[in-house]
C-alpha cells in the first residue's frame, strides 16, 4: 500500500511536469479551427494538436504526427 502510494505520487508529479510544460506555456484553444485562425492571423507556420491534459488545442513548432505517435486523436 505504501509502495502503491509512492509510485502513484511519482507518476502524478511526472504528469504535472508534462502538463506544466505543454499547457501553462501555451495558449489553449477551444477548437482546432480557432487555433488555426490565430495562427493565420499572426502569420505563424505552426502545427495544431489536441491536448490530452486540458482537452484544448495548442500550437507547436514541431509536427506531432511523427514525433508523438501516441497522440492518435482523429
Ligand atoms: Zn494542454
Amino acid at each position: 500500500m505504501d509502495f502503491y502510494l509512492r509510485t502513484r505520487a511519482t507518476t502524478d508529479a511526472a504528469i504535472d511536469r508534462d502538463v506544466e510544460r505543454s499547457c501553462t506555456s501555451k495558449q489553449p484553444y477551444a477548437s482546432e479551427a480557432e487555433a488555426r485562425a490565430v495562427m493565420a492571423m499572426n502569420g505563424m507556420k505552426l502545427f495544431t494538436y489536441h491536448c490530452r491534459y486540458c482537452d484544448c488545442w495548442h500550437l507547436t513548432r514541431r509536427p506531432t504526427s511523427s514525433s508523438a505517435p501516441d497522440i492518435i486523436d482523429e
